[in-house]
Protein backbone atom coordinates (compact mmCIF):
# COMPACT_ATOMS: atom_id res chain seq x y z
CA UNK A 1 0.00 0.00 0.00
CA UNK A 2 1.72 3.55 -1.32
CA UNK A 3 0.31 6.39 -0.10
CA UNK A 4 1.99 8.26 -2.99
CA UNK A 5 -0.61 10.30 -5.17
CA UNK A 6 0.15 13.04 -7.64
CA UNK A 7 -1.89 15.53 -8.93
CA UNK A 8 -2.56 15.53 -12.42
CA UNK A 9 -4.92 18.46 -13.31
CA UNK A 10 -5.14 22.18 -12.24
CA UNK A 11 -6.01 22.68 -8.73
CA UNK A 12 -9.77 24.46 -9.15
CA UNK A 13 -11.16 26.78 -6.61
CA UNK A 14 -14.54 25.89 -6.00
CA UNK A 15 -17.45 28.60 -5.52
CA UNK A 16 -17.60 28.13 -1.97
CA UNK A 17 -14.10 28.34 -1.22
CA UNK A 18 -12.44 24.88 -1.46
CA UNK A 19 -10.14 23.39 -3.80
CA UNK A 20 -10.55 20.41 -6.44
CA UNK A 21 -8.31 18.98 -8.25
CA UNK A 22 -7.42 15.38 -9.75
CA UNK A 23 -5.11 13.10 -8.51
CA UNK A 24 -3.29 9.50 -9.42
CA UNK A 25 -1.88 7.28 -7.64
CA UNK A 26 1.21 4.76 -8.72
CA UNK A 27 -0.78 2.36 -10.16
CA UNK A 28 -2.62 5.01 -12.45
CA UNK A 29 -5.99 4.90 -10.38
CA UNK A 30 -7.45 8.63 -11.01
CA UNK A 31 -9.29 10.39 -7.95
CA UNK A 32 -11.69 13.07 -7.91
CA UNK A 33 -10.70 15.59 -5.06
CA UNK A 34 -12.56 18.19 -3.28
CA UNK A 35 -11.80 19.65 -0.09
CA UNK A 36 -14.87 22.01 0.09
CA UNK A 37 -17.31 19.20 -0.34
CA UNK A 38 -15.28 16.27 1.13
CA UNK A 39 -15.40 14.46 -2.17
CA UNK A 40 -12.76 11.64 -2.98
CA UNK A 41 -14.46 9.78 -5.82
CA UNK A 42 -12.70 7.30 -8.11
CA UNK A 43 -12.75 7.99 -11.88
CA UNK A 44 -12.49 5.72 -14.52
CA UNK A 45 -10.31 8.44 -17.27
CA UNK A 46 -8.77 11.47 -17.36
CA UNK A 47 -11.00 13.33 -19.93
CA UNK A 48 -14.28 13.08 -18.08
CA UNK A 49 -12.72 13.64 -14.73
CA UNK A 50 -11.51 16.87 -15.98
CA UNK A 51 -15.18 17.56 -17.17
CA UNK A 52 -16.31 17.02 -13.48
CA UNK A 53 -13.62 19.18 -11.92
CA UNK A 54 -14.28 22.39 -13.93
CA UNK A 55 -18.19 21.69 -13.23
CA UNK A 56 -18.07 20.71 -9.65
CA UNK A 57 -16.33 24.00 -9.48
CA UNK A 58 -18.72 26.18 -10.15
CA UNK A 59 -21.15 23.87 -8.57
CA UNK A 60 -19.18 23.03 -5.21
CA UNK A 61 -20.61 25.89 -2.84
CA UNK A 62 -19.77 23.48 0.10
CA UNK A 63 -17.42 25.42 2.87
CA UNK A 64 -14.85 23.37 5.08
ZN1 LIG B 1 -16.93 19.96 -3.72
Amino acid sequence: MNEYREIVSEILRTDGGGEAWIEMDLSGYLTERCTGCGTAEPAVALAPALQWLTRHASLCTARR
